[in-house]
């Protein structure tokens, strides 16, 4: 065999030190165990895959096998049985989470309807509401979802409609809000409201509403680009909500949701590049696996050089995300740094998954390939929690200053 005709082995994409604590090295080595003889296998018998989702009692089940292996809370506040963990630690375990692969990727934590929903409100909580709506979520009974954004309201998240007036000892909530995550199969919702009595005025304050309040209505027809079901609307019609169910104190509904915004911004990183990752080893295995001109297409340098770059770029992403995440352990603010992170790592996920779909050739082209999901999943991060644009925004204010706010 001469150098061109031998077969290239399939290698994994390489992966630097570990740069955690020793209890997230032990946390994710028990995770693997998991994912790889629990959750693949669980997939596989229900014919789920990432776009073909479960339902809700098997979500339960995951959510609960998760809580009983000590992950599912590993966000919540120490007190309530989370790990503790640094924000490093924290994107470590995300990122190895959904590079496994799994379409369960998002329920190991509950990041649509669980823990990490409620985490940073156990601290505005009264001890009502933690019993009625924190603990049950924490232990996998319920699930909630966050709802800020309206037909309305988008990027701009201020110009809220849906409005929740006082009525004695209630409030009554109308309107709708839209691309909820997690609404089609949650029990509870996080509601930010305008309560504002001068429309002039943007006043906004947040309730926990119950699905099985009259005039509470989830509209669930519509699929996301990545053909996944379970993004929602939550209409709002005369449903009346015990004044006990405010959130901390009026008008302090948006700063209360958006208080970890760029702590959040950050983790959301994670999750781009455990997908593009798995985009990434696909490539590798494809270009050493499919033969043309007689040769693995690997051995072809305008491949290689595809792979390098997907390389390059994934690499230089994740010294950003690993960066960021040290200064807010530090205790930085880093508001700009955070924002840098998303912008970079969700456009440099997306040209991987670009990349790695010319690297498949016509397979990365067809429906149930992993490439092409990665693609059109990939492709949403560029949007979600805050676009492209509004991540530009944020820095370019924080790099101006004053004078530009
Ligand atoms: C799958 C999915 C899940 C979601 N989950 C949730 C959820 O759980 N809870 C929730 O509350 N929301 C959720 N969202 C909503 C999401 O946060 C918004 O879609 C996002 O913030 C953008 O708002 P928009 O879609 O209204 O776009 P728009 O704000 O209408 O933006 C349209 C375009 O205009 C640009 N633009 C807008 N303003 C500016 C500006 N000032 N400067 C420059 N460019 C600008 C944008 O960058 C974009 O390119 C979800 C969305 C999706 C698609």
């Amino acid at each position: 065999m001469d150098a061109m005709t031998t077969p290239i082995p399939a290698l994994r994409a390489p992966m630097p030190p570990f740069e955690g604590s020793d209890a997230a090295r032990d946390f994710i080595a028990r995770l693997d165990t998991f994912i790889r003889d629990e959750l693949h296998p669980l997939a596989q018998q229900h014919g789920i895959d990432s776009e073909n989702g479960a339902p809700r009692a098997l979500l339960e089940q995951v959510w609960k096998r998760s809580r009983d292996l000590g992950f599912y809370g590993m966000t919540l506040p120490k007190a309530l049985g989370g790990a503790g963990f640094s924000v490093v630690d924290h994107a470590l375990v995300k990122e190895f989470i959904y590079a496994s692969g799994s379409p369960f990727a998002p329920h190991v934590l509950g990041e649509l309807t669980g823990p990490p929903r409620v985490g940073a409100l156990a601290r505005q909580a009264t001890p009502d509401q933690m019993e009625r709506f924190i603990l049950p979520v924490a232990r996998a009974e319920k699930a909630i979802c966050f709802a800020i954004t309206e037909p309305e309201a988008g990027s701009d998240a201020g110009a809220l409609q849906t409005r929740a007036v006082r009525d004695g000892d209630e409030f009554v909530l109308d309107g709708t809000k839209r691309f909820i995550s997690g609404s089609p199969f949650c029990d509870f919702a996080v509601i930010i409201c305008s309560t504002s009595d001068d429309p002039a005025l943007r006043e906004t304050t947040a309730f926990f509403v119950e699905r099985d309040r009259p005039g509470f209505r989830v509209e669930a027809g519509y699929k996301t680009m990545a053909g996944q079901s379970h993004t929602g609307n939550i209409v709002l019609t005369g449903c009346r909500i015990p004044a006990a169910n405010q959130i901390g104190e009026r008008g302090r509904g948006l700063a209360l949701a958006l208080g970890r915004i760029t702590v959040n911004r950050l983790l959301h990183c994670p999750a781009m590049l455990g997908l593009a990752r798995l985009a990434l080893e696909d490539s590798l295995a494809h270009a050493a696996r499919r033969r043309q001109f007689g040769q693995p297409i690997g051995a072809f340098q305008a491949v290689q050089h595809l792979l390098a770059d997907m390389a390059t770029e994934l690499a230089a992403a994740r010294a950003l995300m690993l960066g960021v995440a040290r200064s807010l352990d530090a205790g930085t603010d880093a508001r700009a740094e955070a924002s840098m992170a998303k912008l970079f790592c969700s456009e440099t996920a997306f040209r991987i998954a670009d990349r790695a779909v010319q690297v498949h050739g016509g397979e990365g082209i067809v429906q149930g390939s992993r490439v092409e999901f990665l693609f059109r999943l990939l492709r949403m991060y560029r949007v979600l929690t805050g676009t492209s644009e509004i991540q530009r925004n944020t820095i370019a204010r924080e790099l101006l200053g004053p004078a530009v706010r």
